[in-house]
């Protein structure tokens, strides 16, 4: 990047790449809730439960069933939710952290088409192209960090077709 470059970065107010804030953007890894239902407030308590300073990832994929099992809201199904702020570390990955992006999908076994076909493919373009990473490079699901996790219970890379502009 040149000094010209760095300048109208600063005055049209472009992130520069790879980072948010001082943090240096590598990965991006794709986690379940393993609960059939679930928020990012919902999760939120449950990471508080266990100490943490709040939820550890950084998105939630909603799939329609906030409260409980019984009531699913179709238009909030696939709805994007906000967790920890992008220039935090999350607390989703032991040792992966620092340089990556959580994102957790409410479901175990099983993701609506709205989760998994729209907006987890359309969050991760963005966030491909925000952080110029490529993403045969950059998406992993959790499992592919531990071998005894099966989270998110889904091949990420299945993705990889979606997420080509
Ligand atoms: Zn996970």
């Amino acid at each position: 990047m040149g000094f010209w470059d760095f300048f109208s970065g600063l005055f049209t107010g472009v992130a520069m790449p790879h980072r948010s804030g001082t943090r240096q953007i590598n990965k991006i890894i794709v986690h379940n809730s393993d609960s059939e239902w679930g928020n990012a407030a919902i999760i939120d308590g449950w990471h508080r439960e266990r100490g943490w300073s709040g939820i550890g990832y950084h998105f939630v994929i909603l799939n329609g069933f906030q409260q409980n099992r019984g009531f699913y809201a179709g238009s909030e199904d696939g709805v994007v939710e906000d967790g920890r702020p992008l220039h935090k570390a999350g607390a989703h990955v032991k040792g992966e952290n620092d340089d990556s992006i959580g994102i957790c999908l409410i479901g175990k076994h099983h993701f609506s088409p709205e989760q998994l076909l729209q907006s987890l493919p359309k969050l991760l373009r963005r966030l491909l192209r925000e952080y110029n990473l490529r993403a045969e490079d950059a998406l992993f699901g959790h499992r592919d960090f531990s071998s005894h996790k099966t989270c998110p219970n889904f091949e990420v890379r299945h993705l990889l077709p979606l997420l080509e502009e």
